[in-house]
């Protein structure tokens, strides 16, 4: 079979974290297959990517350097990508399930006339015909499947596969030689960013996470920034929060926000409904706090307190403060 081409995910021209996991996917898949894997980095100056991106193993980081790219718009880039993918005979593309892999993938999928695995949790088997586990039904049933079609696409979970280490060695970097068109159809707008000082949600080591119980704004705001101080973490929320507007939307944490699977996950007076759990259960440890004993939040952490969240948290902070 053809190689794999991994879709490098950069933000102002540095590599994301994230994008480790899809090159530790595309290595297992490359000695399942016997193939090899490949890096494709697209943007505008990206060079300082591509060369951090080169530690980790690929038979060839290609780049895609042209001002066309300078801000992601889905289709330019997928299409960019699946010309890549011709280019350099890639059967397999991948990338890390994340907003932009969610949003490019498909597409080029589309484009490759590929079958597609979204969320692959692990490759089943050592050699062809290889199957891939993935989540369904919230998490709730592991489906095992298997690709039909000659080329496939595949979005990979960071929390299922541990960032690729360093490789020892350069890879070399080329120019992929495909150009981007702009189709006229999407015009870039431009992005705003949230800004914050915490750690981003899906890289944390130690989420904090609130719910309902912690009623309005003051509540929320009045527990869980100052537990966020204490360790360092980043802020989830539950959808029932950010619903009632006490969190933006991208501190959603669950099936239809994010996937996270930090070394620590604090679940503060949220109940712990099915989709919730869909996007936290893989954390390492679990601590649950909630005055509801009966709360399914329970049945998933390693921890738990049965507690007013109002009391025990700021209890739990002068604790510590006092050493
Ligand atoms: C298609 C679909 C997708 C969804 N996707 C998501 C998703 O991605 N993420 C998500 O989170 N939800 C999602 N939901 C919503 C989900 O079903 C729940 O409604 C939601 O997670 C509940 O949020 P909660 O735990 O904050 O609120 P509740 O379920 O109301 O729980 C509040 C908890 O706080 C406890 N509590 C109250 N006061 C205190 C106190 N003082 N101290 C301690 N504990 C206290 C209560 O005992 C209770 O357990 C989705 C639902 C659907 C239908």
């Amino acid at each position: 079979m053809g190689d794999i081409l991994v879709i490098a995910e950069t933000y102002e021209g540095k590599l994301k974290k994230a994008t480790l996991s899809s090159i530790a996917f595309a290595g297992e898949l490359a000695a399942k297959a016997g193939a090899g894997f490949n890096v494709a980095v697209l943007g505008k100056d990206i060079g300082d990517a591509a060369n951090e991106v080169a530690a980790y193993g690929a038979k060839t980081v290609y780049t895609v350097d042209d001002p066309a790219l300078e801000n992601y718009v889905a289709g330019t880039w997928a299409r960019v990508v699946a010309d890549l993918a011709d280019q350099t005979g890639a059967d397999y593309v991948a990338a890390t399930t994340s907003t932009f892999g969610r949003d490019i993938l498909p597409r080029v999928a589309a484009r490759l006339n590929a079958g597609m695995v979204s969320d692959v949790q692990a490759i089943v088997g050592d050699a062809a015909p290889l199957k891939y586990k993935r989540p369904m039904w919230a998490g709730n049933v592991i489906g095992t499947v298997e690709v039909k079609t000659a080329k496939a696409v595949f979005s990979v979970r960071g929390t299922d596969f541990d960032a690729a280490a360093p490789a020892g060695g350069t890879s070399p970097i080329q120019a992929g030689g495909v150009t981007a068109t702009d189709d006229g159809k999407v015009r870039y707008a431009g992005f705003a960013a949230t800004i914050s000082a915490r750690p981003e949600l899906t890289e944390a080591d130690v989420v904090v996470a609130g719910g309902r119980g912690l009623k309005d704004q003051e509540g929320f705001d009045g527990i869980m920034n100052p537990l966020a101080d204490h360790f360092g973490a980043a802020i989830g929320a539950t959808r029932a929060v950010v619903d009632a507007g006490l969190a933006p939307n991208d501190l959603q944490v669950g099936q239809t926000g994010k996937v996270v699977a930090p070394n620590l996950y604090i679940a503060v007076a949220l109940s712990g409904a099915i989709q919730h759990l869909a996007g936290m259960k893989n954390s390492k440890v679990i601590v649950a706090i909630n005055k509801d004993e009966e709360a399914p939040i329970f049945s998933v952490a390693d921890y738990g307190l049965v507690a007013d969240a109002f009391k025990a948290v700021p209890a739990f902070l002068e604790l510590v403060k006092k050493g």
